[in-house]
C-alpha cells in the first residue's frame, strides 16, 4: 500500500472513561496523533479513526464498551477505511478477547504503550489485520509523549505512573504496574514548558503522590516537589492528586502551608471509616491516622477545603462498620466527597471474598451517607457565605450558566463558584482570566456569588482561549523518532 500525502488529513476522535490519568492520557493519544498528522475531528460526518480510552474500575465498564463498539460497527461498514482503537484498562484486562468479541475494531493497545498507536493503526492499515499489542511494563513514560492540551489555563502533569499498593477492591496495581516516578527537572520542566504557554494552574498527578521519590530512594521528594513548583513565575495554582493516608507525611503539609502557589485543597480518599474494613480492603492506615492528618493539615491552613472518596458496601461491612464511617465523616468536615457503591470488579481480590452484600443493604447504607454528606458539605459551604474568593474562570464548568446570567470557575481551594457577571464591565471576561467575587450563598456542591466583581484580571490564559490555542507540550527529543506521518487518505 501506498501512502498518499497530499490527500486530505485523516481526522480522529478520541471517546474517554475514567479518572484524571485516563483524560490525561486522551490528551497524549491526541498530540501523538496529531504530531503523525491526524487532525481533530469536526462536524456530522463519522471521523476516520475512533479511538475508546477505556476504564477497567466502573462498574459494568466491558458491557458498555461492547456496546459501544456494536453501534460503530454500520457506521464503518458504511465508511470504508474507517479505524476503531481501543486502549486504556479495559484494553489492557482484556487484550485480544477485544478483537474476537468485536472483530470490526483494527487496534487494541494497553496502558504501557501508548506511544504506539499511530504505528499501530498503519500497520492495521496496510495488513488489513487486527492489531493487538500490550505490553507487561511501561516502555517509556509516557509524559515524553506530544500531548495536546485540552484547557488553556490549566494542566495536568504526572509525576508518577502505577502503583505499589494492593488495595483489594482496585484493579489499578494489575492493569497499571508497580510505581514508577519521574525524575523532578523532568517534571519541572514540563510544568514550566506549560506556564511559558500560558497556563496558571496545574495538578500534579499520580496513584499515590505521597510515595513519589520511593523509586529513586528520597522519601521527601514529593515536598520537595512543592516548594521547587513555588519556585516557577507566572505558575499561580499547584494542586495534587491523590494522596494516600498511609504516606501522607508531616513535611508535605509544611511544604503546602509555607509554598504560596500551592493552593490549601486536600483531596485525600478516606474509602471506609471502620479499622476492621480497612483491613479488609488493605489499606493500611487506621481511621485515627486519617483524622490525626486532617486535624495538622487544618492546624496548618485552617482555609484548607478537605474532600474524600467513600465505598459503601465491601464485602463483610457490618452496621457497625458503617456507623464508624458515618463518624469519621461527621468529625473530618468535609467540603465534599465521592461516594460510592460498592460492586464486584472481575480480577480483585475483594470479588472473591465472602459476605458480599445484598445490593438493598448497599443501596440503603448509601442514601444514608449521601444524606450526611450532604448536610455536612452544606455546612461547610454556608461558612464562605461572606468571603471574597479568587476565581479562575472555567469552561463547561456551569450547566446552568446560559439561563442564569452567571459564569463559573474555581475558587482557590478548588470550589466551585457559579458567579453573576452581566454587567457591562464584565462582559470581557473570558475563560482563563481570574476575577475576585464575594460569595452570597450556597448549596452542598457549589458556591454562588451574585455580588459585583470587584476586580477582573486578564490573563495570557484568557488571551490563549480568545485566540483559540490549546497548549502542547512536546515529546522527549528523539521520542518521534521511526514514527511516521502516514495520515491521508489513502
Ligand atoms: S492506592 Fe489503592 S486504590 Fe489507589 S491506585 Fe493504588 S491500589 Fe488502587
Amino acid at each position: 500500500m501506498s501512502t498518499v500525502t497530499t490527500a486530505e488529513p485523516r481526522s480522529y476522535e478520541v471517546r474517554t472513561y475514567g479518572c484524571q490519568m485516563n483524560v490525561h492520557d486522551s490528551e497524549r493519544i491526541s498530540g501523538m496523533l496529531e504530531s503523525a498528522g491526524y487532525v481533530r475531528h469536526v462536524g456530522d460526518e463519522p471521523a476516520d479513526i475512533v479511538v475508546f480510552n477505556t476504564c477497567a474500575v466502573r462498574e459494568n465498564a466491558d458491557n458498555r464498551l461492547y456496546g459501544n463498539l456494536g453501534h460503530l460497527r454500520p457506521v464503518k461498514q458504511r465508511h470504508p477505511g474507517m479505524q476503531i482503537a481501543v486502549g486504556g484498562c479495559l484494553a489492557q484486562k482484556d487484550r485480544g478477547e477485544i478483537v474476537k468479541r468485536a472483530p470490526w475494531v483494527d487496534v487494541v493497545f494497553g496502558t504501557h504503550n501508548l506511544g504506539a498507536l499511530p504505528v499501530l493503526l498503519e500497520r492495521a492499515r496496510h495488513n488489513q489485520a487486527a492489531e493487538v499489542e500490550i505490553l507487561e511494563a511501561l516502555e517509556t513514560f509516557p509524559s515524553t509523549l506530544p500531548t495536546r492540551r485540552e484547557s488553556t489555563y490549566a494542566g495536568w502533569v504526572s509525576i508518577s505512573v502505577g502503583c505499589n499498593n494492593t488495595c483489594s477492591f482496585c484493579i489499578v496495581p494489575s492493569l497499571r504496574g508497580k510505581e514508577r516516578d519521574r525524575r523532578p527537572g523532568e517534571i519541572l520542566a514540563e510544568v514550566e514548558a506549560l506556564v511559558a504557554e500560558g497556563v496558571l494552574e496545574v495538578t500534579l498527578l499520580g496513584q499515590n503522590v505521597n510515595s513519589y521519590g520511593v523509586e529513586f530512594g528520597d522519601r521527601l521528594a514529593f515536598g520537595k516537589l512543592l516548594r521547587a513548583c513555588g519556585g516557577i513565575d507566572g505558575l499561580e495554582r499547584v494542586r495534587f492528586t491523590s494522596p494516600h493516608p498511609k504516606d501522607f507525611t508531616d513535611d508535605v503539609i509544611a511544604a503546602m502551608a509555607e509554598t504560596p502557589n500551592v493552593c490549601h485543597q486536600l483531596h485525600m480518599p478516606l474509602q471506609s471509616g471502620s479499622d476492621r474494613v480497612l483491613k479488609a480492603m488493605r489499606r493500611s492506615y487506621r481511621s485515627q491516622r486519617y483524622l490525626s492528618i486532617l486535624e495538622k493539615v487544618r492546624a496548618a491552613m485552617p482555609d484548607a477545603a478537605i474532600t474524600t472518596d467513600i465505598i459503601v458496601g465491601f464485602p463483610g461491612e457490618t452496621e457497625e462498620d458503617f456507623q464508624a464511617t458515618l463518624d469519621v465523616v461527621r468529625e473530618s468536615r468535609f467540603a465534599g466527597a465521592f461516594t460510592f457503591q460498592y460492586s464486584k470488579r472481575p480480577g480483585t481480590p475483594a470479588a472473591e471474598l465472602p459476605d458480599q452484600l445484598p445490593k438493598a443493604v448497599v443501596q440503603e447504607r448509601y442514601e444514608r451517607l449521601v444524606a450526611l454528606v450532604e448536610e455536612i458539605t452544606f455546612a461547610d459551604h454556608q461558612r464562605q457565605i461572606g468571603r471574597e474568593v479568587e476565581v479562575l474562570v472555567a469552561v463547561g464548568e456551569g450547566r446552568k450558566d446560559e439561563a442564569t446570567g452567571r459564569l463559573s470557575g474555581r475558587a482557590r481551594d478548588g470550589r466551585l463558584v457559579h458567579f453573576a457577571a452581566d454587567s457591562d464591565s464584565d462582559s470581557g471576561i473570558r475563560p482563563g482570566d481570574v476575577v475576585y467575587t464575594t460569595v452570597t450563598s450556597a448549596a452542598p456542591h457549589y458556591l454562588i456569588a451574585d455580588a459585583p466583581v470587584s476586580a477582573h484580571r486578564r490573563t495570557r490564559a484568557g488571551d490563549a482561549y480568545e485566540a483559540g490555542h490549546a497548549p502542547r507540550t512536546a515529546g522527549a527529543p528523539g521520542v518521534m523518532l521511526g514514527m511516521p506521518r502516514l495520515a491521508s487518505r489513502s
